[in-house]
């Protein structure tokens, strides 16, 4: 078996010209893997819609219908950034069903991809920053409800705050919320997860690697997760439109490689996610966010999982 990676067809939906968030990526994403064999057409395993009783683990009902239905105010819709469209509820929702497939598949061989997800800025009643539902959070609820999870880890590298997750997890013991971003990038207000590491505008990867270091075998130990939901955002790379860090494919390489393999040596299952990256070199891009790809697979061939 080899590495499980998730994919769906509505991850793609046409936003109107001129928008500049890089929706296609994530259909080429899943091409490139393919053209250049990191990865063979019958490893995406495709995930279906999620009924609304999953989606009301984390969010409240309210705010699902009015997003569904269209209804949301035009504020509420603006604080989202992507313009509302029936195809773009649907690619929503196939996203957090393609995280909860993801984390199934992890528990089930020990590590699996997504090819979309990592919407972190998403609250119980609204959403922000591009993210409309926390599809992270909503997997690890969902797999801890069905009792088959208890304590989570979400390791979330993206370089802005994860800040949604962090709130919605702030009073649950059972979920421990790390992120490492940039100090002073979006979002403006940042929440408290458990363990925030601050960065310095313009770090590169030597320093970023290091501080890594310091904190992901510690708290390994000290969470002992039965899952680890990893957000390996791309935006720290020093060509992102909005990043401010200044890592390189390399640094985003080796950072991958060090938390896959200090998770799975470790015997702790990760689900990936790959999180923002914002480009307009579309094909410097899409080889960014198969870093994540090539080293699950790499990671994953080693470890005979
Ligand atoms: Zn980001």
């Amino acid at each position: 078996m080899p590495l499980p990676l998730v994919y769906h067809p509505d991850y793609v939906t046409p936003l109107p010209p001129g928008h500049r968030f890089p929706m296609a990526k994530f259909g080429l994403l899943r091409d490139h893997l393919i053209q250049t064999q990191v990865a063979e057409p019958q490893q995406f395993q495709q995930p279906n819609i999620p009924p609304q009783q999953w989606l009301e683990l984390v969010h409240s009902p309210r705010y699902i219908q009015a997003y569904c239905g269209g209804t949301l105010e035009p504020a509420a819709q603006r604080r989202i950034g992507l313009p509302w469209s029936p195809a773009l509820v649907r690619r929503t929702c196939c996203a957090v069903g393609g995280t909860v497939l993801t984390a199934q598949l992890a528990l089930e061989w020990g590590l699996a991809c997504n090819t979309a997800g990592g919407t972190h800025h998403a609250f119980p009643d609204y959403g922000s920053g591009f993210c409309i539902f926390n599809d992270c959070a909503i997997a690890a609820r969902l797999l801890q409800h069905q009792g088959r999870v208890q304590r989570v880890l979400m390791v979330d590298l993206d370089v802005h705050q994860g800040d949604g997750t962090a709130w919605i997890f702030r009073d649950d013991p059972s979920v421990f919320t790390f992120s490492m971003h940039c100090d002073t990038n979006f979002p403006l207000r940042k929440q408290t997860s458990d363990l925030d590491v601050p960065l310095a505008v313009g770090l590169e990867d030597e320093g970023y690697l290091q501080t890594l270091d310091r904190h992901l075998p510690d708290l390994l130990r000290q969470v002992k997760p039965d899952l680890v939901f990893y957000n390996a955002g791309v935006d720290p790379h020093g060509g992102d439109r909005l990043g401010k860090l200044a890592l390189t494919d390399t640094g985003l390489w080796r950072r991958d490689m060090q938390v896959l393999t200090t998770c799975v040596r470790g015997g702790y299952p990760v689900a990936c996610v790959i999180g923002g990256g914002y480009c307009d070199d579309l094909p410097a891009l899409i080889y960014r966010h198969s870093l994540l790809h090539r080293a699950a697979s790499e990671v994953y061939r080693h470890s005979k999982l």
